[in-house]
């Protein structure tokens, strides 16, 4: 049995296009103990997403006044639309020994990486070139051509925060990128400042020791 041990904070971040919602997916079906931390979004919905389950879809002003009360742990404006993390669910799943990952910006990676360094893992994807990137992005067949050249421009600026991260993947393969994610993810869980229950098991031992001696 694995002992207790801190929440993680597993950000994800790229430019638009690199992967990190397929991989995102991916890991959340590979752990599903693990909690995706729903984001607030003031952009429309896309086809098939669904409020509450990609994105909470909000108004500017109910977003605003999220964010006035307090409620968001990090929050940014992306693409003009504004993005944020709202706080009490990764609260409840940390306090509860769960992960919770995040798809967001590097805006919100750092503000969450101030806030709560101890408890995060940050892992930066980068597509293999800017060619695949375009070309992914294309081939998701979500965006117009106008959303395409402006998620491209802002993929520069994106790309320039990747020294940032704890971590970086250069996603070629899926299947292979999808594999690193799980070993950081695995390795992460293991470091021993995050094994509560490893004192105690020690300390048991150490007793057994103890008595065996006499
Ligand atoms: P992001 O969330 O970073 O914007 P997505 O996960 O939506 O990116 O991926 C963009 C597109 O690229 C999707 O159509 C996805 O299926 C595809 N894709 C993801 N990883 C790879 C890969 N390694 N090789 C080829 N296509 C990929
Ligand atoms: P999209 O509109 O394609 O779903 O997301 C656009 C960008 O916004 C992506 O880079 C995504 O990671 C980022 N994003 C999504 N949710 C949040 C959030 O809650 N906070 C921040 N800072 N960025 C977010």
């Amino acid at each position: 049995m694995q002992s207790a041990r801190r929440g993680l904070l597993i950000i994800l971040s790229s430019p638009s296009g690199a992967g990190k919602s397929t991989l995102a997916r991916s890991l959340m079906a590979w752990d599903n103990s693990l909690s995706f931390s729903v984001s607030a979004t003031t952009r429309a919905p896309r086809d098939g997403e669904k409020d509450g389950r990609e994105y909470y879809f909000r108004t500017r002003d109910a977003f605003k006044q999220m964010v006035d009360q307090g409620e968001m742990l990090e929050h940014a404006e992306v693409f003009g639309n504004l993005y944020g993390s709202p706080k009490a669910p990764v609260e409840a799943a940390i306090s509860q020994g769960r992960d919770v990952l995040f798809d967001i910006d590097w805006q919100g990676g750092q503000q969450i990486n101030t806030a709560m360094a101890d408890d995060v893992v940050s892992i930066f994807v980068l597509p293999p070139s800017i060619e695949a990137l375009e070309t992914r992005l294309r081939g998701r067949g979500q965006d117009s051509d106008d959303v395409i050249e402006a998620r491209m421009k802002k993929s520069r600026d994106e790309i320039s925060h990747w020294a940032e991260y704890d971590y970086c993947l250069v996603n070629h393969d899926i299947k292979e990128a999808e594999e690193q994610l799980r070993a950081i993810i695995t390795a992460e869980r293991l470091k021993r400042r995050r094994q509560l229950g490893l004192m105690d098991l020690v300390r048991d031992m150490n007793d057994e020791f103890e008595s065996r001696s006499q």
